[in-house]
């Protein structure tokens, strides 16, 4: 039987829990490097953890970047004491050691600085090098915490295949030294697609001994498939997600071996970092809002449609993304929608659209929005500032994924007022309810993807009451890490539990 949990709320203060010390091993967290959602989730949840009593302690790589806050003193990054002798399959490398804290916490991040691996490259990812970095990292990041700063955790939090190694290491021959013997591991899949893939040379240069596994081919090892088989936890970032990735279509090669280890698989949905997503108290809105005070949400739009160089219009529903570029979001039943939309297949509206990737989704985009300058206002790039200006200021947010294991878009929309149009699929089907605080759609097609959006426009334009209760609803949704930070906090029970036999 598929066991998927999300062990019921507790309230803190109710609850009897000893501090635990957890290692949060991840390739990015917000806001020192932020790709996508990983970041945010591991700029987030420790300090949600940390705020339930437990020690939490952060490593992930210094990218360029990063290097350059400890260079200016940004985010507080400095140089640490520290220094490491990784010992590697073959011998010890050296590495330094950076610090910080998480902002708005005492939650200490450390960074593992190597500069052929990480501070010379422009990017944090996208090198035929990419599994050794990733590998040096992870084994660099149990030296730091086990050897370095003498700090034995009670459990290890690895992230994404990135770090997958450091699981592998621990199951293996991390179980031959008395210091890193029996540590649970969770591991959490953000992101099934993205697998990391190695030849089987990288084992020695870890120094592990392992046998292959029917998912890696001849030669190659899957730290995706590695992390799965060897965590003694298994989560990913939603309840449905987790159900989708044990089934043939959305197991991307690994369902049968999810399926192998289907009860330790849960799925935990993500939350957002309330303090930060709060139109309440946010710095970059034109006007400040609560569900309570919803009218003063237009100022917000207006200063949107302004900044979009759009005519200034509060009758004209105004749909937006904020996304990636990537083929997992949708695009390709995107561009006929738009077509449709601009071209007033169902009257007046406006689009705003902030994304950056592929060249081709850039190129589609880019060819609309100069077709129809009065109606949409293409950002390409990445830009925080104007991602919170267009939660705030758009009626509607699409995210008509192909696949999503959480998605934060919509979770951040709902919160600012506006209202999810959505693929009702992972995470979105767990978050959002159709005509309750959104729209949903199911088939991966333009047609269904349309029709939603039309009974959406409609209900926008001839419905105001219902349209401002779904707003008020959406905004009161509980979107907060508390919840999930103590779903986690059974995860790591349940995993010391394993090791301890009982
Ligand atoms: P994923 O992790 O697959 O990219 P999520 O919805 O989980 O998707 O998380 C995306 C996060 O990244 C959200 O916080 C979103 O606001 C942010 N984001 C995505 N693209 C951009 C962009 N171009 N500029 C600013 N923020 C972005």
């Amino acid at each position: 039987m598929l066991m998927v949990s999300q062990p019921e709320t507790i309230s803190p203060q109710s609850r009897r829990c000893l501090p635990l010390k957890i290692l949060f091993l991840s390739s990015e967290v917000a806001p020192f490097a932020k790709i996508g959602g990983l970041a945010d989730v591991c700029g987030s949840l420790p300090k949600a953890l940390a705020a339930l009593g437990h020690d939490v302690r952060v490593v992930m790589p210094a990218y360029r970047p990063i290097e350059e806050f400890q260079a200016t003193g940004q985010y507080g990054v400095r140089g640490s004491p520290l220094t490491l002798n990784v010992p590697m399959g073959r011998g010890p490398v050296p590495a330094g050691v950076f610090e910080a804290t998480l902002p708005g916490s005492q939650v200490p991040v450390y960074f593992i600085a190597e500069r052929n691996l990480f501070g010379s490259r422009d990017w944090h990812y996208g090198y035929p090098d990419d599994p050794y970095r990733f590998a040096f990292f992870s084994r660099a990041a149990l030296d730091l915490a086990f050897a370095a700063l003498d700090w034995r955790p009670d459990v290890v939090h690895a992230h994404d295949w990135h770090v997958a190694p450091a699981v592998t290491w621990l199951a293996t021959a991390g179980q031959l030294d008395r210091r890193y013997a029996n540590i649970p591991t969770v591991f959490t899949i953000h992101n099934l697609m993205h697998q990391g893939t190695a030849p089987w040379s990288i084992f020695e240069y870890l120094g592990i001994l392992s046998h292959s596994l029917a998912e890696e081919r001849y030669g190659e090892v899957n730290f995706m498939a590695r992390g799965i088989y060897h965590a003694t936890m298994i989560n990913t970032v939603s309840p449905t997600y987790a159900k989708e990735i044990m089934t043939r279509e959305g197991g991307c090669g690994l369902d049968g071996l999810l399926r192998h280890r289907q009860f330790d698989v849960h799925g935990i949905l993500n939350g957002i970092d309330d303090v930060l997503w709060n139109p309440a108290t946010d710095p970059h809105l034109t006007a400040t809002f609560t569900a309570e005070t919803l009218d003063r949400r237009i100022e917000n739009k207006r200063e949107l449609q302004r900044a979009a160089g759009l005519p200034v219009r509060d009758d004209l529903p105004l749909l937006a993304m904020v996304t990636r570029l990537d083929f997992q979001k949708g695009l390709d039943i995107t561009g006929h929608v738009l077509h449709l939309l601009l071209n007033n297949f169902d009257g007046d509206a406006q689009c705003v659209i902030l994304g950056s990737g592929a060249p081709s989704y850039e190129g589609m985009l880019r060819h609309l929005s100069s077709y129809h300058r009065d109606k949409m206002a293409l950002f390409l790039g990445y830009n925080a500032e104007i991602a919170q200006r267009i939660y705030a200021g758009c009626d509607l947010f699409l995210m008509p994924s192909l696949f999503e294991p959480c998605g934060l878009g919509q979770l951040i929309a709902m919160r600012y007022g506006a209202i999810p149009v959505v693929r009702g699929i992972g995470g979105l089907a767990d978050t959002v309810h159709d005509r309750v605080n959104g729209f949903s759609f199911l088939g991966y097609n333009a047609d269904e993807f349309w029709n939603k959006l039309r009974e959406a426009l409609h209900v926008f334009r001839h419905d105001p009451s219902t349209w401002r209760t779904m707003q008020q609803t959406a905004m009161r949704v509980d979107s907060s890490w508390t919840t999930s930070a103590m779903s986690y906090e059974q995860l790591y029970h349940w995993a010391m539990a394993r090791v301890r036999g009982y």
